[in-house]
């Protein structure tokens, strides 16, 4: 039998086949809400001051482009720690967390998934109902059996708490369940404080083992507020895993940068799991690039630079938050029968519609305007060019 001949299509990954779509759409009038990217209120995709200027100063350097470590940028590593889990974390000091550079947020999930995947006596996962579409498909990719717990509660489009504690309740001890640090995704509704102190309970209680995604911070909140969830499960929690991801806060999406870290309960062990993670990466791409790594750690040690993305990524939160404010309004002007309050309270680039999939195919057919199935749209994708055609096709459309 020719090696290709029996293998079959595989499905089309939901997301990127919007974008196939939208592409082929020949409506100048197209507009696409189904992608995860930030644009500016012209429909671009930002460069970021910050970035522009570290790249300025890199170029001068013209320094040759050498292998990296199989970990990554040792400054990028350390200065990655600092702003993930807070300065003076409990852990630093006594050498239990490691960081290594990752290809963005879901080459982290890929070196996590695989090392667990090793070393872990459960290969059991809990992901939320819903979540981000890769999540079950890169940890099934690894051999990992992948459970949901509640999250989303469609009838009050609010976190259906009771469940989603009920469930991890009732995991075995030793299973891993991951949860969104802030802005979930797809249907931006994060955890109150007082709710994530009952889900870092139950998790210490039953000896789960937390692994925290966290792909938008600094766009809930702030960077240090969004941030604060990593430090409490990191001193509540004996182990702790975290992606995180600089796609979107730098919007340096092409660069593939991003980290994965862990929490050990001692120097010791963290040493030897850090080898094991760096057998993982070396296995995989052998050691990260360069560029991105560069960038992120040349803003982050410049307080200059620093309170300057501080303030880009500030304002591209409160374009989001304008837009939603926006769309609430303008819907509720055209459609007083129904209450758009919940577009407002919703963190992050997305809002979950609540729009059903014919709605959506409806969207997409009659009015050129492309969302997720699920109904999830991207607010960061509206602008003050394209709302009103938005608001529009969906008060029509529901
Ligand atoms: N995790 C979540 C929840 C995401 O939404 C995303 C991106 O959309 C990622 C991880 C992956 O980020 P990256 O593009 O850096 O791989």
């Amino acid at each position: 039998e020719p090696l290709f001949s029996a293998i079959p299509m595989a499905p089309r990954d939901p997301i990127l086949g919007i974008t196939e779509s939208f592409n082929a759409d020949q409506n100048p009038e197209k507009i696409n809400l189904g992608v995860g990217v930030y644009y500016d209120d012209n429909g671009k995709v930002p460069l970021l001051k910050c970035v522009q200027q570290a790249e300025t100063m890199m170029l001068e350097k013209a320094a040759p482009h050498t292998y990296l470590p199989i970990d990554g940028l040792p400054a990028f590593n350390t200065a990655v720690q600092k702003m993930v889990f807070g300065e003076g974390c409990r852990g630093f000091d006594e050498k239990r967390i490691m960081t290594v550079q990752a290809l963005g947020g879901t080459g982290a999930l890929r070196i996590g998934a695989d090392f667990i995947s090793r070393f872990s006596a459960s290969s059991h996962i809990w992901i939320s109902n819903p979540s981000w579409e890769n999540h079950r498909a890169l940890f099934e990719a690894d051999g990992f059996t992948v459970h949901t717990y509640p999250y989303y509660d469609g009838e009050t489009r609010s976190i259906n708490f009771n469940g989603m504690i009920a469930e991890l309740k009732s995991m075995p001890s030793g299973s891993t369940v991951l949860l969104h640090a802030c802005c979930h995704n797809p249907t931006g509704l994060d955890l109150s404080d007082g709710q994530w102190d009952e889900v870092i309970a139950v998790i210490s209680e039953r000896s789960l083992i937390p692994f925290l995604d966290m792909a938008y911070q600094g766009f809930a909140q702030s960077l240090e507020a969004d941030g604060r969830i990593i430090r409490r499960f990191a001193d509540n929690c004996p182990y702790l895993l975290v992606s995180n991801s600089y796609s979107k806060s730098f919007s340096l999406y092409g660069e593939r940068i991003g980290a994965f870290s862990f929490v050990a309960r001692s120097a010791d062990e963290a040493t030897r799991a850090l080898s094991q993670v760096k057998r993982v990466i070396r296995t995989n791409y052998s050691n990260p690039s360069r560029h991105g790594a560069e960038i992120v750690t040349t803003v982050l040690s410049s307080p200059e630079l620093y309170t300057m993305w501080d303030n880009e990524l500030s304002d591209m939160r409160s374009r989001i938050r304008q837009m939603r404010e926006k769309l609430a309004q303008d819907l509720s002007a055209l459609r007083e029968d129904l209450d758009f309050s919940y577009i407002i309270t919703q963190n992050g680039l997305f809002s979950y519609s609540g729009l059903n999939k014919k709605q959506v195919e409806q969207l997409r057919d009659e009015h050129s305007i492309y969302a997720v199935d699920t109904g999830r749209i991207c607010v960061a994708a509206l602008n003050s060019g394209n709302i009103g055609r938005v608001v529009k096709a969906i008060a029509q459309v529901l």
